[in-house]
């Protein structure tokens, strides 16, 4: 296998090189005593060091989907997401690296006359073309009528369309390559979940011998389903023996209460790692939770997929 070409037939393109990604991320061992008094080894997949624009799990999902647009002739992409999408602002940056035009399609019309928040203005600096929109038009996506004439609306008929959260097939299955490499390191895989389709991929690529466990940052408990269409749409059918823990959101997307803040805080001081709030701070508290229910029996190794970087407001 060429390790810059890890998507082997789902990108014959090669485009996935040409963004010259960190493959495999690295795993990493620390010494944490909230783990090692329950004698709990914790690693850290460093998902978030794949690339300095496009990172971890947005990498792996939006490289298929980039070669399948560039083998359909699609010069130009479209895509979908809230004010805060670390999604736009992977296929933003992905767009100008690779020269394809990107239109965003973004949910909350009031942005529109507003100064844009750093993540947006990051994407629109990246080249990307935002559309904004009500969150009853935003919701008609999910139709095929409602979503041709989204994206008409916004000038983007015959572009390339990714999902919210850039989870489609390709992108599952791109996902399961971050669960080949961690075959073989651990007990149990566990990530933070969005749209769930890392979790799908993964959960496929990990194969027999390991479980993944699934922390849903949304409330609400319609993941497993998603995750399991998901899974029929990449793979035919269900993958790899996977569950969800859906104690852990803080009271849903984007909440991170003081205590999460502090904890996450406390994590970066005792491990050097920066600690991406919406998503990794939930799931690394999550795991020191249940490393202290007992969830994990003595000797096992558990590996905290971290899937992203915190947001840097100064690039
Ligand atoms: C997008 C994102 C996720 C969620 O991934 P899904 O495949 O949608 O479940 C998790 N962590 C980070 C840092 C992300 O940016």
């Amino acid at each position: 296998m060429d390790p810059l070409d890890p998507l082997g037939r789902l990108d014959p393109l090669g485009l996935g090189a040409l963004l010259h990604p960190r493959l495999p991320s690295p795993l990493t061992e620390v010494r944490d005593e909230r783990f090692d008094r329950h004698g709990v080894r914790l690693l850290l997949k460093r998902d978030d060091l794949v690339h300095p624009e496009i990172p971890g799990n947005k990498w792996r999902k939006l490289v298929p989907n980039l070669a399948a647009a560039r083998a359909r002739g699609a010069g130009r992409l479209v895509t979908f997401g809230g004010a805060y999408s670390n999604h736009l602002r992977a296929t933003a940056a992905a767009g100008r690296l690779l020269g394809l035009e990107t239109v965003g399609i973004v949910r909350g019309d009031e942005l529109a006359g507003a100064p844009l928040n750093p993540s947006l203005a990051r994407c629109a600096a990246d080249g990307m073309r935002l559309h904004f929109v009500t969150r009853s038009d935003y919701r008609r996506k999910s139709d095929p009528a409602g979503l041709a004439a989204l994206l008409h609306a916004a000038g983007a008929e015959g572009a390339y369309p990714v999902p919210e959260g850039g989870s489609n097939a390709e992108a599952v299955r791109g996902c399961a390559e971050l669960g080949r490499e961690l075959r073989g390191t651990a007990d149990v895989a566990a990530l933070a979940c969005g749209t769930g389709g890392t979790l799908a991929g993964l959960a496929a690529g990990l194969g027999p011998g390991a479980r993944t466990l699934g922390v849903p940052v949304l409330k609400g408990g319609f993941l497993a389903a998603e995750i399991r269409s998901l899974q029929q749409a990449a793979f035919g059918g269900p993958a790899g023996d996977w569950s969800l823990d859906e104690r852990f959101h803080w009271g849903g997307f984007a909440r991170v209460p003081a205590a999460l803040d502090a904890f996450a805080a406390d994590f970066e001081q005792r491990h050097g790692l920066p600690v991406e709030r919406l998503y990794v701070a939930k799931l690394l508290h999550a795991l020191a939770e249940l490393a202290g229910e007992g969830a994990f029996p003595r000797g096992s190794a558990v590996a905290a997929v971290i899937t992203g970087p915190p947001l840097d407001t100064t690039a």
